[in-house]
């Protein structure tokens, strides 16, 4: 029986490529009778948050997608989530160590370091192996002895060539050389990715892993760890990455790439769904428009091409106002009204706005733009007495880099990065904000603008700030 599963890192928004590979795991599946399971992998303790487990779980529901097993709905092989099977890893960990396929390391960070900055001196490019770790035995036991920090790895090769098979892809060569003596349980216990997920593909009884073609390199390592443990490896499938219209990949540098953008953006699921379906696949018949039942029924992995997809949210909308259109007058209402009426997310915004309104058709007005787009702003909507709109560009761009890099978006650290860079621009924060307030609101008199920030979301307020400024 076909048993495939996604397997995402709840470190930040749900991405859409996370869909992406969800969707086609899903598919595969179904149209095999097979089972399809969602594991939270969570090993990052310090990047991973409840709350983005939670965001990845309820947009992947709201796509349509059903998994069989998971976190939220059990099964016969859970946990299904990483953090909660620590014992699992320790004790396979245990394993590898007794056989002889992983050993314990005492090498300290400097000691890293110091070994891949010789290796780069004597021009050599390879990973570290464990020859390059190897201590003499009195010395490790006296680090032992000392109680200082160690780290599991795994045995590699040092040279020769090794062989995978990808199911799209055929055989893939790469070089021993390149890999390392991975960790596969850190100083504090936890395990890395490839342990835990190479335990947990077999202990779930996994048949297919298809993921994203980032993995590949990882693909000999887990190999390794399946003929360590005597245990048959799935078959792999590396699907191609998402690409922004420039080829790059995608990301949200460039485009929006979380899921909750396009749900509050208006896309339908049906249509976002589909829109992913026709990344690197397509329908027997070429057709464009198509549901997750049909494509389940006419699904056919082998089919995947493999020069890289373009996520083109152009062509998304397009899709998206077909999917509209076909909607009769009441199930269009229904839609709308479930869209614009998002209880929880109206409860958000009200707070804001009743201040501020004298009757119901100012809501409208005053809160329009946390639902729809901003209106189309022009240099007039910028002019301002004393601030030249260039310095407002620059100010705008600036706050866009600065929230690249935030990692918790909530209203005190965007006030504390629009406070910081206008230090640092030595400007007023009121001045500041002005033109934020106008890329974001479409006004300078809205409610704060860290607050609309704040409730738009990361991936709406980045495009704005990005639009006002091309
Ligand atoms: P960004 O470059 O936008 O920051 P990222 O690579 O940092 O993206 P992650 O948070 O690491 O994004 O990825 C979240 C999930 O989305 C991972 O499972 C990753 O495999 C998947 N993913 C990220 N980028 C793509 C892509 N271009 N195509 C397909 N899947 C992707
Ligand atoms: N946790 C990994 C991710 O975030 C899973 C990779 C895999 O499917 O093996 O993409």
């Amino acid at each position: 029986v076909v048993r495939t599963r996604v397997a995402p890192s709840p470190t930040g928004d749900p991405h859409v490529g996370t869909a992406y590979i969800a969707l086609f795991n899903a598919c595969f599946a179904r149209q095999h009778g097979g089972q399809f399971i969602l594991r939270i992998e969570d090993t990052d303790r310090l990047r991973s948050t409840p709350e983005s487990e939670q965001a990845i779980l309820a947009s992947l529901r709201w796509l349509g997608l059903d998994w069989d097993e998971g976190p939220d709905v059990g099964g016969p092989h859970g946990p299904y989530r990483q953090s909660e099977r620590g014992d699992v890893y320790a004790e396979h960990a245990q394993k590898l160590l007794d056989s002889g396929h992983a050993f314990r390391c005492f090498r300290t960070p400097e000691e890293l370091d110091q070994l891949r900055d010789s290796l780069k001196e004597a021009g050599i490019q390879r990973a570290l192996k464990p020859s390059d770790l190897a201590l003499p035995a009195d010395e490790v036991a006296r680090r032992e002895a000392a109680g200082m920090p160690s780290v599991v790895r795994m045995q590699v090769p040092e040279e020769g060539k090794v062989a995978i098979q990808d199911l799209l892809r055929g055989e893939i060569e790469l070089d021993w050389a390149q890999v390392d003596a991975q960790i596969l349980l850190k100083s504090d216990g936890m395990p890395t990715y490839h342990l835990a997920n190479v335990v947990d593909d077999h202990l779930m009884q996994i048949t297919h892993v298809i993921r994203g073609e980032e993995w590949i390199n990882s693909a000999p390592k887990h190999l390794l760890l399946y003929q360590y443990f005597g245990w048959q490896m799935p078959v792999l499938c590396h699907m191609p990455l998402l690409r922004n219209p420039d080829k790059s990949k995608l990301s949200k540098r460039k485009n929006p790439t979380s899921i909750t953008y396009y749900r509050d953006k208006g896309y339908l699921p049906e249509a976002l769904l589909n829109y992913l379906g026709r990344m690197g696949w397509s329908m027997p018949d070429e057709r464009e428009k198509f549901s997750l039942a049909e494509m389940q029924q006419q699904f056919d992995l082998t089919r995947v091409s493999l020069g890289g997809p373009v996520f083109d949210v152009e062509k998304l909308s397009w899709l998206n106002g077909q999917w509209l259109r076909e909607l009769s007058d009441d199930a269009f209402i229904d839609t709308l009204q479930n869209w614009l009426f998002n209880r929880e997310y109206a409860r958000q915004v009200i707070p804001h706005i009743r201040p501020r309104v004298e009757t119901l058709s100012q809501v409208v007005e005053r809160a329009g733009f946390c639902f729809g787009d901003v209106p189309t702003l022009t240099e007039a909507s910028f002019a301002h007495p004393s601030i030249a709109a260039d310095d407002m560009k620059v100010w705008l761009q600036y706050l866009l880099w600065s929230l690249e890099a935030l990692r918790q978006w909530e209203r005190d650290a965007l006030f504390a990065e629009a406070q910081s860079l206008s230090k640092a621009l030595k400007v007023k924060v009121k001045d500041f904000l002005f033109p934020v307030f106008v890329a974001i609101a479409g006004t300078p008199a809205s409610f704060s603008v860290v607050d609309a920030m704040a409730l738009i979301g990361p991936d709406l307020s980045r495009m704005r700030l990005r639009t006002a400024i091309e």
